[in-house]
């Protein structure tokens, strides 16, 4: 996931820019390799060659070639951050010799696949330097104090092989420590894996960092913080007692732990590209600030850790295996992050982190920014998943959030699932079922088999349910269903003001929707506003500009901002937008079976 910078903006477009997803532990079929006999030996090595240079020299040992030609493939994208990142741009001096030190010509079969011929050759060895100059969860950096990166960024595939185990040896400066989520040996700079998959999705990080471990139902989990030194004793011993609640309540939905060891890597540092976050099978990366608070880094670390299961292992069908090489367009994403948003939301509250009446409230937000969101009259749950690839870093203006399409329809789901089984049933059975019965069984889940999955367990039929509100854009029955549970939906609205432009808290222009008119002095994204009618808006907090422009409705304002690098002053009308709100209250006089699922709802 990216995680949760939820951001009021005037035309209501929160946009819960969350993280995502990541390989598995997918040993099921039968690489084309095998079938020509090949069992290959692959040894990578990764040495932080040249920190002033950021570059990264990595060596490629392949073993025991049964085959006249083999390829070579980098992941053009990692798992999770649904962008096409190609890799392979940082590669440079690529080359491959043979043991007698021959240097053998590679061809580029696609734009990061290699194609060598190895008629007559058992085994190559292959290297490169990669660049590493981008500090983000899906891209690698070497700085004066740490080396990271992600297996997707340096480990090539050899096609046809992708079963096969691995071995990582880690050069490094003396004096730097290692933290990975790869299988540890007894050497400290030795690691495997099992499958390429498992390989590639394991961030490693090397240098200067804090490490505190504790246990969860008896595996170790690792907070692993960076630089060393700033985030404090005192809050790690609060974030540790937050992540293990977490732990614990989001396990106990699935009957336990499904890993050996978990790793929490923290970067306080500011990210230098999109990605703050990016969740992996038994990692997750995130970037914060230095002064942040574990109060306000358990949503995040929620939405995250669910993800443990939710992607991680219950996953599209669409996404199983990986295509590395080319986007992966599912149309399931409302499932893999906002079910993920929902049980994040749920989970806080199950561990004790919360109170009933904020996790309701949450849910009563789901439902304001997807019904105040024009798009969601055109944009389906399921397209808004598909699209994701044209506009996963910067969504299109005309967009909706399949984070919050899919939270919304998880309450809703719960609820309905709660009514049909009278409190004995949830979606927690629903989660847990596609757990055991796909992802233990080696495979992923279509709409098709979610829809299977809850008909038999409420033994009721949801396709209709389905075809309205997930692939149709039909306007859910909220009293309906919050009514199973004694609630009433009461809805509101109010006006805000509004310069044809989405702003964020600190007065920055994100975007400008289509449509929209900032008068002659049109806004542009990236403009910051600096005063307003004189009053600035520095040190005033964040949300201020709101504030200011509330009290200027209506009027015509003397706007100063900030483009590129220049001030500029605009004159500009303050028009307005409705915005609707939502309430989940107490129905009156509930009756008892209201009650009941209600009390299966928040049963903690
Ligand atoms: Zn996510």
């Amino acid at each position: 996931m990216r995680t949760v910078s939820l951001k009021r903006t005037p035309l209501i477009r929160r946009r819960a820019l969350i993280c995502c997803l990541a390989c598995c532990v997918t040993v099921l079929w039968a690489p084309a390799g095998a079938a020509q006999g090949g069992r290959l030996e692959i040894e990578y090595t990764v040495k932080v060659a040249d920190i002033p240079g950021q570059l990264f020299h990595v060596t490629t040992d392949i073993r025991n070639i049964k085959q006249p030609a083999l390829e070579l493939s980098l992941p053009a994208w990692s798992p999770g951050w649904y962008v096409i990142e190609n890799y392979a741009k940082n590669i440079s001096r690529f080359r491959v010799t043979e043991p007698g030190g021959r240097q053998l010509r590679p061809a580029l079969a696609r734009k990061q696949t290699w194609r060598i011929d190895t008629r007559g050759i058992s085994r190559i060895t292959v290297e490169f330097d990669y660049r590493a100059n981008v500090l983000a969860a899906h891209q690698a950096r070497i700085a004066p104090d740490f080396a990271f990166f992600t297996g997707t960024q340096l480990f090539l595939l050899p096609e046809g092989h992708r079963s096969r185990p691995s071995v990582v040896r880690l050069d490094v400066p003396s004096g730097w420590r290692v933290a990975s989520g790869l299988d540890e040996t007894a050497d400290p700079t030795v690691f495997t894996a099992p499958d390429y998959d498992t390989l590639v999705d394991q961030p490693t990080l090397m240098g200067q960092f804090d490490v505190t471990r504790f246990m969860v139902e008896g595996k170790p989990h690792d907070l692993v913080a960076n630089p060393a030194g700033v985030f404090s004793a005192e809050k790690t011993s609060t974030l540790i007692g937050h992540l293990t609640k977490l732990a614990e309540t989001q396990g106990r939905i699935f009957g336990g732990l499904p890993y050996r060891k978990f790793v929490y890597f923290y970067f306080f540092r500011p990210a230098e590209a999109g990605a703050t976050v990016l969740e992996h099978q038994n990692t997750y990366v995130a970037l914060a600030r230095a002064e942040a608070q574990p109060d306000d880094m358990v949503a995040q670390a929620s939405h995250e850790f669910f993800h443990v299961w939710n992607v991680k292992r219950i996953r599209p069908v669409q996404m199983w295996p990986y295509d590395y090489a080319r986007e992966n367009e599912t149309p399931l994403l409302w499932v893999s992050e906002g079910f993920t948003n929902y049980y994040a939301a749920l989970a806080r509250y199950r561990a004790g982190l919360r109170d009933g009446r904020s996790f309701v409230d949450e849910v009563a937000r789901a439902i304001a920014e997807v019904e105040g969101n024009e798009a969601r009259r055109y944009i389906s749950a399921a397209d808004a998943s598909t699209s994701t690839w044209i506009g996963y870093n910067n969504p299109p203006p005309f967009s909706i959030s399949y984070y919050t399409q899919g939270r919304n329809l998880a309450a809703l789901l719960d609820l309905s699932i709660r009514h049909d089984t009278r409190g004995a049933s949830g979606l927690d059975d629903v989660m847990r079922t596609l757990f055991t019965d796909f992802y233990q069984r080696g495979r992923g889940f279509s709409t098709e088999d979610l829809i299977r999955v809850i008909n038999r367990i409420t033994r009721s039929s949801y396709e209709d349910f389905f075809r309205r509100y997930v692939s149709g854009t039909d306007v859910p029955p909220y009293e309906t269903i919050f009514g199973y549970a004694g609630y009433q939906v009461e809805r509101s609205t109010r006006k805000f003001p509004n310069l044809g432009a989405n702003l964020n808290e600190m007065g920055r222009v994100t975007s400008v929707p289509p449509g929209s008119d900032a008068g002659a002095a049109r806004l542009q994204p990236g403009d910051l506003i600096l005063s307003i009618d004189g009053q600035t808006l520095e040190g005033q907090g964040g949300g201020a500009v709101f504030r200011l422009l509330n009290e200027k409705s209506g009027q015509n304002i003397r706007l100063r901002i900030r483009r590129g690098g220049e001030e500029r002053e605009l004159a500009i009308a303050v028009g307005s937008v409705e915005l609707v709100n939502y309430r989940i209250v107490d129905a009156k006089s509930p009756t008892p079976e209201q009650l009941k699922i209600r009390e299966s709802w928040l049963k903690r």
